[in-house]
């Protein structure tokens, strides 16, 4: 590293350090080992050569967090800075007085895959590139496509054909060109690296754009703010590729490194039944982690056949403390309506899979009720309303007539037949 250099970016696996010009994506030495298909090899960390001496306090300061030459390349959109909520009625009805939920649901895209969109949106600018290409199973797509409609550039994203119908509606409403694949996200995955090899866009893919772990590292930065003085003793996250994790881990490694917090908070990594991976090697006393094929859930932002940052969670997890749960499948649609009654946050499949994980954890000990946690909310519930609906039960239309409305709740009392 040399000393007019702000960043490099270290391997998580060799530990070689890059400056940042000598690689957009993964370890130049690490490449050569990834496989088709296979966990991305080679992924990328950010290291800061100084970090700020206090925790943020707005989005100027967590520019100061990233490796970020000019604030001004990010998407004129109010990313980030999303509430952390106290859920008065799920901490009585949980009995854990300490309980949060991170609403990352208020983000412009309604999810926390805004957060790397606005960073990868920068870097992009800094490099003088104009087109941005993702593969995506709904959400990392549809965050490109706002950052990039804001910022007037262009998204190209390859996405299962098979994604919730609102998050492709709502990437055709930015702008973007959606080139919906037949097939599953990992086949989106692959398709993606090779257009950008073919055709020059700048790549978002997850994990394999280290910007992507870097910038979702933000939503621990706000967490770490917003609970000050106090710090979290575990925090619950949705894992698929397993990037949204390691972004977390990121950002309490660094507030850690700044003297900022004292250790990583555990974290559990909650999953659904059908697409299991990374619990699977958290359980093999090998750590393999291996191929999901058939992999398939109604948590369609985390369905991957192979976790592309699976080496990464893995170690996060570890370093951490944490621990990952399983979550059937009937759990995770019945947590969308627990979650929304017991808080007011209306979550996607995906997102509700965290909560539903709380529950898990509690019931297996890994979480006591009196720690302070925090669930992170990373989609929005009205980007899947047909995967809510299976969880409520739709009264009957009436008549606009008064005797309708006894017929529903009986005559009123007190007032006689
Ligand atoms: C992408 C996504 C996840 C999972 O993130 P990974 O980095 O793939 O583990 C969880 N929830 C939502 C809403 C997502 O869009
Ligand atoms: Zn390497």
């Amino acid at each position: 590293m040399t000393a007019t250099m702000a960043y490099c970016l270290r391997c998580i696996e060799c530990g070689k350090s890059w400056e940042p010009d000598a690689s957009r994506y993964v370890c130049p030495a690490c490449a050569a080992a990834q496989e088709p298909g296979g966990l991305t090899r080679g992924v990328l960390a950010v290291e800061l050569e100084s970090l700020p001496p206090r925790l943020p306090d707005g989005l100027a300061a967590t520019c100061r967090f990233l490796p970020l030459a000019d604030a001004s390349l990010l998407p004129p959109l109010a990313i980030g800075w999303t509430p952390l909520l106290e859920v008065p009625a799920l901490r009585t009805a949980l009995g854990m007085p300490h309980l949060y939920v991170k609403d990352d649901t208020r983000n412009p895209s309604a999810s926390t895959k805004d957060r790397a969109a606005a960073l990868v949106v920068a870097k992009a600018r800094e490099y003088g590139l104009s087109t941005i290409a993702a593969a995506s199973t709904g959400n990392a797509a549809t965050a490109l496509a706002a950052a990039c409609a804001a910022s007037g550039m262009k998204a190209i994203v390859f996405v299962p054909a098979s994604a919730p119908e609102a998050k492709l509606v709502q990437i055709l409403s930015y702008g973007a060109q959606l080139v919906p694949v037949d097939g599953p996200y990992d086949a989106a995955f692959e398709l993606c690296l090779a257009a950008c090899q073919r055709y020059g866009w700048y790549n978002r893919n997850t994990a394999y754009n280290p910007y992507t772990i870097e910038g979702k590292k933000t939503a621990s930065l706000e967490i770490a703010a917003q609970l000050a003085p106090s710090w979290p003793d575990a925090v619950v996250v949705p894992v698929g590729d397993g990037v949204i994790l390691s972004g977390v881990a990121k950002g309490f490694r660094d507030l850690v490194r700044a003297g900022l917090g004292p250790r990583l908070p555990r974290l559990i990594a909650a999953q659904a039944a059908g697409s299991p991976a990374i619990y699977d090697a958290v359980r093999d006393p090998a750590r393999v982690i291996r191929l999901h094929s058939k992999a398939a859930s109604v948590a369609d932002s985390l369905t991957v056949s192979m976790p592309r940052n699976g080496i990464g969670c893995l170690m996060d997890l570890a370093e951490s403390g944490g621990d990952a749960v399983l979550v059937p499948e009937d759990e995770v649609v019945a947590a969308i309506g627990a979650l929304a009654r017991g808080s007011g946050v209306f979550a996607e499949p995906a997102a509700a899979t965290a909560y539903a994980g709380l529950l898990v954890a509690r019931r297996q000990g890994l979480i006591d009720a009196g720690e302070r946690v925090v669930v992170l909310i990373t989609g929005s519930g009205l980007k899947d309303v047909r995967a809510a609906a299976r969880g409520v039960v739709r009264p009957p239309a009436v008549a606009p007539l008064i005797e309708a409305v006894d017929a529903i709740f009986g005559p009123p009392a007190g007032r006689g037949a």
